[in-house]
């Protein structure tokens, strides 16, 4: 299979859109044309491997990694996503757990198959591949922590200090000698306009080979489409009926696997988007243009995105707003409505929620009875609630108790090199740990 841009650049293979992340022209990669299933082309896959596997397929023809599918798939899969029956009052709705990663959050799906496929595209490279990752929480401790000891590919994560959480700061700070953690004395814009200058500087990328590996390189989707299909699968084996799935979305990464999968013939009814009080998804589909924002800072402060980058992918696969509304619907979710959910949630079912999949189950609660009566729903949650902390405990009067993945993090000792929001401290602290690193001269005079 063949990739284009979203803004017309010529096809690339697959390796060439995991290896560049963002095509050649600015645009988004996306598939020459979405394979076409049938739930019998999955007859006797029950497992997400097995499952995965057949949806995949076809996204891997023509690609070096063909061959190796089976082992990016068991590296990527190697923690269970359960699917918990909510003891609603009446029809029927499941949480899909995306949470029990080694990060605790669902971007570690895409993160470790990108790191599985990378790594093996990158095995006979000259120089290592350096991935730069701004973050403000989230994406870089799953992006490290899916690239932790990789021979031959460096990690470089920028965070605004004292703007994560201690506990997020841990996250991203507590990795082996191929990550460098850098405290960005400034803000999360400062720390990706850093990233874009340093890819943008030609005396850098002769030293370095960079790449990216936030949310809209291809790699992350892909894998993302998966449990949409194997949740799906099982469902309409189950009930013969489509779960319609309420996705939490910010950069609309997660939520656009979900569409992709239901264009790809997988038995999925609705779909709703819940958002934060970042309205930009929902003002648009009423009739609003276009128009990047500054984000605004809420509870759900991974979602807090006021110029999601998916869209474009979207407007691609389905067209204008006018074509967008006949194929979702979004919710969106104030912080006093993601308080009180948490709330809800813990009292009525016993168990604690993060403030993203908060927005997921108050847009089920918005739904009308018929509509909860008739269909089932599939609420999908993003995180796990010991991440946010300081949000959910006050809120429940309660401890959340740390899953053994974070717990594990929480034990390693933790280092980081803390720099001006400018370039030249950047440069230095990249060349500190890496340019004078001995086989990474050796290979850059080699290449030289
Ligand atoms: C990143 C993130 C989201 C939003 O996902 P997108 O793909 O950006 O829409 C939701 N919840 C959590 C916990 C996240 O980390």
């Amino acid at each position: 299979m063949k990739y284009r841009s979203t803004r017309g650049a010529m096809a690339q293979s697959l390796d060439e859109a995991l290896l560049s992340g963002i095509a050649a022209d600015g645009g988004l990669f996306v598939p020459e044309a979405l394979p076409q299933f049938h739930t019998d082309d999955f007859a006797g896959a029950d497992s997400m491997l097995e499952i995965a596997k057949i949806l995949l397929m076809p996204f891997f023809e023509g690609s070096r990694l063909a061959d190796e599918l089976d082992g990016i798939l068991l590296e990527t899969f190697d923690f269970p996503l359960p699917l918990t029956p909510l003891p609603v009052d009446s029809g029927r709705a499941d949480l899909l757990e995306l949470f029990h990663g080694p990060t605790a959050a669902f971007k570690d799906v895409g993160a470790g198959f990108l790191a599985a496929c990378l790594c093996r595209l990158e095995q006979k490279a000259a120089t290592p591949l350096t991935i730069l990752v701004a973050t403000s929480g989230d994406t870089g401790g799953a992006v490290a922590a899916a690239f932790n000891e990789r021979p031959g590919i460096h990690v470089v994560v920028l965070f605004p200090d004292g703007r994560v959480s201690e506990r997020q700061a841990h996250q991203l700070t507590c990795w082996g000698d191929n990550v460098l953690s850098l405290a960005v004395q400034g803000s999360f814009d400062d720390c990706q306009a850093l990233v874009k200058s340093a890819m943008a500087d030609e005396s850098l990328c002769e030293q370095y080979r960079f790449s990216s590996a936030n949310s809209i390189n291809i790699g992350r989707l892909l894998p993302q489409c998966t449990y949409y299909a194997a949740t799906s699968l099982r469902h309409w084996r189950e009930t013969g009926r489509r779960p319609g799935f309420i996705v939490p979305t910010g950069n609309l990464g997660n939520a656009f696997a979900c569409i992709m999968t239901r264009e790809m013939g997988l038995p999925i009814g609705e779909i709703i988007l819940a958002t934060n009080a970042n309205r930009i998804i929902a003002d648009y589909l009423a009739g609003s243009e276009w128009a990047p924002r500054a984000s605004i800072p809420t509870l759900a402060s991974a979602m807090d995105v006021g110029n999601p980058s998916n869209m474009e992918r979207l407007r691609d696969l389905l067209g204008d707003a006018d074509a967008i509304k006949e194929h979702i619907r979004v919710i969106t979710a104030s912080d006093k409505n993601i308080e009180q959910q948490i709330r809800q949630n813990y009292a009525a079912f016993g168990f604690a929620i993060c403030p993203h999949t908060a927005t997921a189950t108050y847009a089920y609660q918005q739904l009308s009875q018929a509509v909860k009566d008739t269909n089932d729903w599939v609420i999908v949650a993003t995180a796990h609630p010991a991440k946010f902390e300081l949000i959910v405990e006050p809120l429940i009067g309660d401890v959340v108790p740390l899953p053994r993945s974070l717990q594990e993090i929480q034990s390693k000792p933790s280092r980081s090199v803390s720099i001006n929001a400018d370039m030249s401290s950047f440069k230095t602290a990249l060349h500190d740990r890496f340019y004078l690193d001995g086989d990474v001269q050796g290979a850059i005079d080699s290449v030289n």
